[in-house]
């Protein structure tokens, strides 16, 4: 019988944004500067949706690994000013994130990058398939999505 994978989708931890908050820099030597939201397209990796108007945010640099890689890449990412109420596990990918055009980058249990499955989405297609696909390889254990044109970090993706 098939039944649909359990995705275990990771937003930025809470822990590592209330760091970053009350110390008022991002580690990457930038201070938090929160500005209103235009609601125009800024996707949040603290709680994976996108902000509305008007809501406070801040850009951040970010780097997805929090341990020394030599694949960490340190991007920005729009998060809330303050804490917000996160991204609760559901199983599937989150809502208003869940379609392309979108980079989705592979990597293996040790974290190095699989260059072989790395997809690029072009089209608005649905992500879920493709990142079940991906999991479903035997040296794919972590799919990292990605915007397609700036490639900025968006969420990670391991089989629940
Ligand atoms: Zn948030």
């Amino acid at each position: 019988m098939h039944t649909t994978p359990y995705l275990l989708v990771q937003a930025i931890s809470p822990a590592r944004l209330d760091a970053v908050r009350a110390a008022g820099t991002d580690g990457h030597g930038n201070q938090l500067s929160p500005f209103a939201a235009t609601g125009s397209g800024e996707p949040l990796r603290c709680c994976l949706r996108y902000a509305g108007p008007g809501e406070q945010i801040t850009l951040i640099s970010y780097a997805p690994f929090d341990h020394p890689s030599v694949w960490t890449e340190v991007g920005p990412v729009y998060i809330h000013a303050a804490r917000c109420a996160g991204h609760t596990p559901t199983g599937r990918l989150p809502e208003q994130l869940a379609a392309g055009p979108r980079v989705l980058r592979t990597y293996r249990a040790d974290d190095t990058m699989n260059y072989d499955h790395n997809t690029v989405i072009t089209d608005e297609a649905d992500l879920q398939p493709v990142i079940e696909r991906l999991l479903s390889q035997a040296d794919v254990a972590t799919v990292h999505v990605r915007t397609l044109a700036p490639q900025c970090f968006l969420y990670a993706v391991t089989a629940g």
